[in-house]
């Protein structure tokens, strides 16, 4: 559908730019303060995790399979802890490390020591000259964040509904200086959307010139669907194994929006030579991981069955947040022709495309009216090219707040594509 407001005569769009402007004051007079930011779950969620906290007691036998949590020791993580993320991750216990309580950690270690170490052997990235890494875009800010920590050159790649433009990849990868790509291949933060099997084949049979290039598969949303029927996500380390292929994946996961954001437990899995290679550092930045949060997640989720169980009581509350993202915008901006917005099954995000030049204009307009946006562009490596993208995180504001702020959001975001109509 074409934008209706480009169709207006100028007379029409002036009075339809002042009744707009008007619905916006209108609600910026009610005070609102709401926050519509960033991804976290939303106190209801996180009360269904509290009984994990009675899983140990002064009385409670403080071992796994013979291994004490006690005490130092046990470096790559409880092996009650390895096989739950094993299972969760579907690869073997022996290829994951459980260390810390968040995987975006275990990321920042992995490109760390690519820069510092060198993978498998190769000469440290930092002593390699210009360095390169793949951001599909829009993407998750904190993995741009990373690698511009360490002087990468953000290169972003278009997203598409089957995941990163594939072609794209195929081509950048063959340049020596692109060392990795960041991935979330399952309800992707922002899009919610999961790579199709073509393209998760194509990631597996990428063939760069790099030998140190790694592709950082993050499951931040291995089973975090809004609906009893997920979306199916290919093993990529299946798949590699079919091409016989020993290294180009690192995969990550954590418990952060399974149990509490913080204090769950993050995983790495790698190929048996990956995982040995990491473990090369990981054994001089710490003695051991927290094995006593370890321990408590798993006496409360013995199996990969019981994380599922706990997950469908999650999507009991998120998901009727979703659905009123979808009916809002569908009713406030459906008619209008000038916006788009994904409809994940799954995940914690919607992301949010309007007019060309608009991302800027509405997040600061739904700031003023009383409504936090994530920042327009956080989505991008460096600036969004078109200003268009805005991710929307539904999770946090309870339905009250949310039907609130999506209210404001809407009304916000008509205005700014008249104006810009009338520019
Ligand atoms: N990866 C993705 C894609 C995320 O969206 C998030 C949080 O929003 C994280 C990682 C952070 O995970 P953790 O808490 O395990 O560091």
């Amino acid at each position: 559908m074409d934008n209706v407001y480009l169709a207006l005569d100028d007379a029409a769009l002036a009075a339809e730019v002042d009744r707009l402007q008007a619905d916006v004051d209108a609600l910026a007079a009610k005070g609102l303060s709401l926050d519509m930011a960033r991804g976290k779950p939303s106190r209801e969620q996180v009360d269904l995790s509290r009984s994990m906290l009675d899983a140990l007691d002064s009385g409670s036998c403080l071992e796994d399979q013979g291994q004490d949590a006690a005490n130092y020791g046990v470096p790559d993580g409880l092996p009650s802890a390895r096989a739950l993320m094993a299972s969760l991750m579907g690869v073997p216990a022996s290829q994951v490390v459980v260390a810390g309580s968040s995987s975006l950690n275990l990321m920042f270690d992995c490109v760390a020591h690519g820069f510092v170490r060198g993978v498998r052997g190769a000469k440290p990235q930092c002593a390699q000259g210009p360095l390169r890494f793949l951001c599909p875009a829009p993407g998750y800010d904190r993995h741009f964040a990373v690698t511009e920590h360490f002087g990468f050159e953000n290169v972003p790649v278009p997203m598409t509904p089957e995941g990163p433009d594939m072609d794209v990849v195929e081509g950048l990868v063959a340049d020596p200086s692109v060392k990795g790509i960041w991935c979330v291949p399952k309800y992707q933060n922002p899009c919610g959307i999961t790579y199709s099997d073509e393209t998760v084949r194509r990631m597996a049979a990428l063939r760069p010139a790099a030998p140190d290039f790694r592709v950082y598969w993050d499951n931040a949303y291995a089973v975090h669907n809004l609906y009893d029927e997920g979306d199916e996500l290919l093993n990529i380390f299946d798949v590699l194994a079919g091409e016989g292929r020993d290294a180009l994946v690192y995969e990550f996961a954590s418990t952060s929006k399974v149990t509490f954001p913080g204090s769950g437990i993050a995983a790495v899995a790698a190929s048996p030579a990956d995982i040995a290679d990491l473990k090369g550092s990981f054994a001089v930045e710490r003695v051991c991981p927290d094995k006593m949060s370890q321990l408590m997640h798993v006496r409360s989720f013995p199996d990969v069955d019981a994380v599922r169980a706990h997950m469908a009581r999650l999507a009991e509350v998120l998901r009727p947040r979703f659905e009123l993202v979808e009916r809002r915008l569908s009713e406030g901006l459906g008619e209008t022709g000038c916006a788009t917005w994904t409809t994940p099954r799954g995940g914690y995000f919607v992301s949010f495309e309007g007019p060309e030049g608009s991302a800027s204009r509405i997040v600061e307009l739904c700031r003023r009216t009383g409504v936090t946006l994530t920042g327009a562009g956080a989505t991008w490596p460096g600036d969004d090219p078109r200003d268009s993208n805005i991710r929307i995180a539904p999770s946090y504001p309870t339905l009250e707040e949310l039907d609130a702020a999506l209210e404001v959001f809407c009304a916000c975001a008509r205005l700014v594509s008249a104006q810009l109509a009338a520019e």
